[in-house]
């Protein structure tokens, strides 16, 4: 069924077409054909029109005065090409989404030429499967990545198939240790078969787009000399090559390319033959810091906190979360396998939803040296958690990067010795959703907010082979740098 059509009015709209179609071939008018069935010609026009449904009794009538089988009146196909773009026409105008334009309606009358009636309907077509996308697509988003964030937690998010991976490729590419240089990168690409260049005419809907034909890899230019960014990107490109992607089939298989090429580069900048070591000699000397472990390996702290996530409870026995929240309260991103329970929409997804205010995540907003790590100490109803907070900003506006251990494993940690502590009941309304009653009492009714709108987190994608990437913008690019 076409949207926006209700219960079984379209039947009646064909039987009505079915019924003119006949009626104007046998060339009867309304009034003859009233006459020899004994109705009024005003009800046979509202059958016609499909906005009456007939009795069984005058449909016999009917089709006996037409000379066809009640079966041939009541066959659910429009008696022709013109009949089906009537019928469509008149279903797309008795629907939501038409009458939410407000638009006068048009009559699909005999006047109404067939070209324009083949527009019309064309143009009522695109903008249903419009409106069905902007629906559908963060619909589906949002399962897909619920469904592969629950696969993480399960495996305390870690694959050893892409460290080892990583690990082979950057030590043969010389790496032995610290931050892993550019030139490391473009000696791994190289090998690979990959030649890194810069360009300033990127798609804009493509980060990075890869020349297969002719072993080629094209990066933004870097906007801060010796950006960290770029070796990232550049490995992500090279992992859809070494992990073997085929063209995503569905938004499920795009999120899940995208976790796996975002762990592979995340392997190689900060191997795991190097960090783990690292790690461990820090454990030992309860001295475990995120900010140490973004330095010693030169990337930001979100990408360290992150990596933190996938060696921490394999390699060292600590369960944990990780948080990136703007400073609306909204959370971006999220992990979690030590029960810390988070905020959560219908369909699972945590994505977009406001976290409680006594968080670290968000406390940490409040305070006036931002330069280091914010520690707190947070009771739960799931019980208590240490965590780190790293405020910044970015293109999005200000965020917080978060690590959190359950209490009996903050003793590992550098601030673990705050004095800072924080109860949150939330979800329970009474935490810090519902205002003060006394503040309630003197301004309810007395306020008038303007909203921000907050940011779409998974908005509608433009359509393509590659979900999010504009086909004809890259095709025309690679064109356009294509070697002789
Ligand atoms: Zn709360």
């Amino acid at each position: 069924m076409t949207a926006g059509t209700a219960g079984d009015e379209p039947d009646l709209i064909t039987l009505g077409r079915r019924i003119r179609h006949a009626r104007t071939g046998a060339g009867l008018t309304l009034d003859r054909l009233g006459e020899r069935v004994d109705a009024a010609p005003s009800l046979l026009s509202l059958i016609e029109n499909g906005r009456r449904e007939p009795k069984l009794s005058l449909l016999r009538s009917i089709a006996a005065a037409l000379g066809l089988s009640l079966n041939e009146l009541l066959d659910p196909e429009p008696p022709s090409r013109r009949a089906a773009l009537e019928i469509a026409l008149d279903r797309h105008q008795r629907g939501p989404l038409f009458a939410g334009l407000g638009l006068p309606a048009v009559k699909p009358s005999q006047k109404l030429a067939t070209p324009v009636l083949e527009q019309l309907v064309g143009l009522h077509d695109e903008l249903a499967r419009r409106a069905e996308e902007a629906i559908a697509t963060p619909e589906e988003a949002r399962r897909a990545n619920t469904e592969l964030r629950l696969e993480r937690q399960a495996r305390d998010n870690y694959f050893p198939q892409f460290e080892q991976l990583a690990e082979d490729l950057v030590r043969d590419a010389g790496y032995t240790g610290g931050a892993l240089t550019h030139r490391t990168v473009a000696v791994l690409a190289e090998r690979l078969g990959f030649t890194i260049l810069h360009v300033n005419d990127l798609p804009r809907s493509a980060r990075s787009v890869t020349d297969l034909r002719n072993g080629r890899i094209y990066l933004p230019p870097a906007s801060v000399p010796g950006g960290h960014g770029l070796r990232s990107l550049a490995l992500q490109a090279i992992a859809h090559r070494v992990l073997e992607h085929e063209r995503p089939r569905s938004y499920a298989e795009f999120l899940r390319q995208r976790v796996e090429i975002t762990y592979f580069a995340a392997a190689c900048l900060v191997p795991q033959f190097v960090a783990v070591p690292f790690l461990e000699e820090r454990k030992r000397e309860r001295d475990l810091a995120v900010e140490d472990f973004r330095d010693a390996f030169g990337v930001t702290h979100e990408a360290a906190a992150m990596r933190l996530t996938n060696l921490a409870t394999v390699k060292l026995g600590i369960p944990l979360h990780f948080l990136r929240v703007g400073d609306d309260g909204a959370l971006f991103r999220g992990y979690e396998n030590d029960g810390l329970r988070f905020p959560q929409d219908p369909t699972g997804a945590i994505e977009g939803q406001l976290l409680c205010r006594r968080w670290a995540a968000r406390e940490a907003f409040d305070r006036r040296d931002v330069a280091t790590e914010y520690y707190q100490y947070t009771d739960t109803p799931t019980g208590t958690y240490w965590c780190s907070t790293q405020t910044g900003s970015g293109d999005t506006g200000a965020f917080s990067i978060t690590v959190g251990v359950p209490y009996a494993h903050a003793k590992w940690f550098r601030g673990r010795d705050t004095r800072v502590r924080k109860v949150s009941t939330c979800p329970d309304p009474a935490c810090c959703v519902r205002p003060a009653p006394e503040l309630a009492e003197r301004w309810s009714g007395e306020a008038w907010p303007s909203a921000r709108m907050h940011q779409q987190v998974l908005a509608a994608l433009p359509r393509g082979a590659f979900p999010g990437v504009d086909d004809a913008e890259v095709y025309a690019f690679l064109d356009r740098h294509a070697p002789e």
